[in-house]
């Protein structure tokens, strides 16, 4: 090896020396995410507070795990949950089926279910890792062991990432 050559690879090994590291203490401190990062879904709503989601299943069909589960409903012309003539009674997704390829987000019609930027949702028992409505809805921060956690610490849920932007089709999801 030459002596040039022995100085050029000295420097790179100096120059790395003394950069900041890329460690992240996680989950101490929080994770940057990518913008198209596809995490926890997220049922949105319309600004008047209707679910977009509107029973279809076409997410259903679309899905190649067979990870969701929806059961419409005819809306009640007085009280709607949605703006089309059917709702979803019931909407569940199986997230230990799921691989998280976004087929759903993409064939759905109305924008309704989006994938988020929430990764955390380890568990214990295979009930929990079905997500419900209730679990779904843009109101709902944080995966179910980490609101489990939260409310036995009587805190907040804490996330563990942070995303400086929001999507378009994510718009009016809070994250702190
Ligand atoms: S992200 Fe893919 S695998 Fe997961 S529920 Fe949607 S379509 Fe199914
Ligand atoms: S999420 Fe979208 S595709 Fe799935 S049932 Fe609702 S409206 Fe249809």
């Amino acid at each position: 090896m030459s002596v040039m050559a022995l100085a050029k690879a000295l420097g790179i090994t100096l120059r790395h020396f003394f950069s900041k590291p890329v460690t992240i203490p996680y989950p101490d401190a929080p994770v940057p995410l990518k913008p198209r990062f596809h995490g926890r879904h997220v049922l949105t709503r319309h600004p008047d507070g209707l679910e977009k989601c509107i029973g279809c299943s076409l997410c259903a069909a679309a899905c190649p795990a067979y990870a969701i589960y929806v059961e419409p409903a005819e809306n009640d012309p007085e009280n709607p949950v949605s703006p089309g003539e059917r709702y979803a009674k019931v909407y569940e997704i199986n997230m230990l089926r799921c691989i998280f390829c976004g087929n759903c987000e993409e064939a759905c019609p109305t924008g309704a279910i989006v994938l988020g930027y929430e990764f955390e949702l380890a568990d214990y028992r295979y009930a929990d890792f079905v997500y419900t409505k209730a679990d779904l809805l843009v109101d709902t921060v944080g995966s179910k062991p980490q609101r489990r956690e939260a409310e036995r610490l009587g805190k907040p849920v804490k996330l563990g990432f942070q995303v400086p932007y929001v999507r378009e089709a994510l718009e009016g999801v809070k994250y702190e």
